[in-house]
């Protein structure tokens, strides 16, 4: 998740000792090609994953971070209040679509595109939308074959930057989709454009059509797991408030392939671009459902009806 955040620390650094400009330059693009240098890895010719990524710092000595595997078995109900969603059904203005060299993003440079309640701890603005492939979380150890992340920031801090400093302070929602027959049209415009930036990282193009954020929400945004965790790039920074919906939207076999062509930063095919799991800890992973939908509403209803239809026959008999 979002890469590009990894050099703003370094240029600051490097910004602040302020050396003779031509060191600047070259201690400048050391800095900036070891922080790209991370990757994932590469799958056997089985398409096992043997060895999984060792990023260092806090990707490796965390003790909140994310992916994990969202097990109905390991998770506390919740009830929180609805998620409230402004403006996204406008499409992104001005969309571009990124080869980011971990991923394909699209910005939103719209600060009134925000996202309140679900248990969130006040209002958080959309920065950016990026995929991977497959799934980064599994739902009880089943992978999706994509999963979408729509990264927020609280907005009592200025940038994404800031608020990934901060414990809570960003918001990422987390959308499955399960292979289907029939493409996902709302992918298709993401798909068309990344012909045209495919094979360069760190290209840009326009996308080739509309794109609103609401087209690429389930329909039911009631049932969920939250939990506290990180990025799941390097830093890996422990931030993030997470919320991955269980109703998954579909995909075509042919949609997943073609993301899979998209090119990484050493000009290869990113097979997948998905961290391993990791451990849940002492951490609380929560599910939430819409009560009137499932649980005890649902079992008591049925029995309400039979008594009050009772009541009516017997008011009926003594009427007779
Ligand atoms: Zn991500």
């Amino acid at each position: 998740m979002f890469a590009l955040l990894i050099s703003l620390p370094t240029f600051d650094l490097f910004r602040s000792i302020t050396p003779p400009p031509v060191l600047v330059a070259i201690f400048g693009l050391l800095a900036v090609s070891s922080a790209d240098e991370w990757h994932y890895p590469t799958p056997e010719s089985n398409g096992v994953i043997k060895d999984p990524e060792h990023w260092g710092g806090q990707c490796d000595t965390g003790r909140r971070q994310s992916p994990i595997d969202l097990t109905h078995k390991a998770a506390v109900r919740g009830d929180f209040s609805p998620f409230l969603f402004s403006n996204y059904m406008n499409p992104i203005r001005n969309a571009q679509l990124a080869n980011t060299g971990h991923s394909v993003q699209i910005d939103n440079s719209d600060p009134s595109v925000t996202l309140y309640g679900g248990g969130l701890p006040g209002k958080f603005v959309l920065d950016q939308m990026h995929f991977h492939w497959g799934s980064e979380h599994t739902v009880n150890g089943v992978r999706y074959g994509l999963e979408l992340h729509m990264v927020h920031h609280d907005a009592r801090y200025k940038t994404l930057a800031e608020a990934a400093a901060v414990k809570n302070a960003v918001a990422v929602l987390g959308v499955l989709f399960h292979v289907a027959n029939q493409d996902n049209a709302h992918l298709d415009v993401v798909l068309e454009t990344s012909d045209d930036i495919r094979d360069v990282a760190g290209k840009s193009a326009p996308l080739k059509g509309r794109l609103s954020p609401h087209n690429l929400l389930p329909r039911n945004r009631t049932a969920f797991f939250r939990y506290e965790g990180s990025l799941t790039t390097p830093t890996c920074a422990e931030s993030v408030i997470w919320t991955v919906f269980t109703e998954s939207l579909p995909v075509s076999l042919d949609q997943v392939e073609l993301f899979k062509t998209i090119h990484d930063g050493a000009g290869h095919e990113l097979v997948n671009n998905y961290r391993s799991l990791q451990p849940l800890n002492a951490r609380a992973l929560v599910y939430t459902t819409d009560m009137t939908m499932a649980g005890s509403g649902a079992a008591l209803a049925p029995v309400t009806t039979l008594v009050l239809a009772a009541v009516a026959l017997v008011t009926a008999g003594r009427l007779w």
